[in-house]
Parts: C-alpha cells; structure tokens; sequence
C-alpha cells in the first residue's frame, strides 16, 4: 500500500511554482485525485494511520480540513468504517461550535468544529493533504481537546519537512506518506 501510495503522489502530483503568491511551491493533488488508482492508493495509506498492528480501526472519527482534507478525509473515513467530521473555515457551520484563531504568514485564520460533532473521549485521525507550518493542524487539534476528546494520529499526503510543522504538533503522533 505505502510503495503505491508513494509512487502515485511522485508521479501525479503537480509542484506549481509561486502560487498562491511569489515563493511558494504549491503542491497540485488535482491530478492524483482524478486517477482512480493513484486516489484510492493514498486512501488507503492515509487509513492505515488508523488502524493498529492486527488491521482493526483505533479511532472513533476522521475529521478533515476544508476544503482539501475534505476530499481525503471522507473515504479514509468510509474505509475505516467510522464517522467524517468536517473543519471548516469561520462561519459556515451552522450549528454551536467551538472556534480557534491561529497566525497566519499575514494575519489569521479562524476554524471551527461543531461542539457536539466529537463526543468526550472519543479518538480521532485527523486528515489534510499538506502539512507546512503545522498551525492548521495545531488548531484542529485544539478544537478537538475542546471537545474533551483526543487525537490519535494526524496523517498528511505530504510534510514540507523544510518548515518544521511537526514541532506545532507536539507529541501527538503524526505520519506523511511522502516528506519533501
Ligand atoms: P500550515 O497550516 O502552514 O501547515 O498549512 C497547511 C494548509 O495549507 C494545508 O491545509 C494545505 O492544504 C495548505 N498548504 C500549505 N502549503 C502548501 C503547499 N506548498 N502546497 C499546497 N498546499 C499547501
């Protein structure tokens, strides 16, 4: 599954040069996703993260990051047979939430998660596409202690290992099929 997984993001992600803004190498999955094999390959590498040595399922939920982790999230979730819980950007979900500010490079973002969307101890796999600086994933874990539950594991497609995004995780355990 890893040497698939691997070998579809090599081949069919895109690196974009100076996107969203001058500097940046933005990471195109738009080409894995539209290969059938390539999108359930990294799926399936993405479960993995939550599953244990015997192949069970060791997390409760799999929440996903709007709007990329959406995407992966959904079928990690259906593949381990538990629950999608959606991240979303301020003001679009419609229910009570629970809200985190966190730095961006200019000014910051807000994510919020329904309060009830987590229940207290539960365990969750929480999924995105890239990790970078890691404060979109640092946040989405605070949203989830807010719930009174936990992060199992964090798993990403890709870690800009350049950027350090792991020392924003803490000691919550974190996998990334490809680190570039
Ligand atoms: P960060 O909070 O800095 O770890 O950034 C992670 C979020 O920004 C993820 O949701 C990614 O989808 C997106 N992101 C950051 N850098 C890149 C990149 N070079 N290419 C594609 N997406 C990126």
């Amino acid at each position: 599954v890893t040497d698939r997984a691997v070998e579809a993001l090599t081949r069919l992600v895109r690196d974009v040069p100076d996107f969203p803004e001058p500097g940046v190498l933005f990471k195109d999955i738009t080409p894995l996703l539209a290969d059938a094999a390539g999108f359930s390959a990294v799926v399936e590498g993405l479960a993995a993260a939550g599953r244990d040595a015997s192949g069970a399922t060791r997390v409760d939920k799999v929440l996903g990051m709007e709007a990329r982790g959406f995407i992966l999230a959904a079928p990690v979730a259906l593949s381990l047979g538990v629950g999608f819980v959606p991240v979303r950007k301020a003001g679009k979900l419609p229910h009570d939430t629970h809200s985190v500010a966190y730095a961006l490079e200019y000014g910051e973002a807000v994510l919020e998660l329904h309060q009830d969307a987590v229940a207290p101890g539960e365990r969750v796999l929480v999924v995105d596409d890239v990790l970078a600086t890691g404060g979109t994933a640092r946040a989405t874990h605070d949203l989830v202690t807010a719930c009174g539950a936990t992060t199992a594991s964090f798993a990403f497609l890709m870690e800009l290992g350049f950027l350090d995004g792991r020392a924003a995780l803490g000691d919550v355990p974190s996998t990334a099929l490809l680190t570039v």
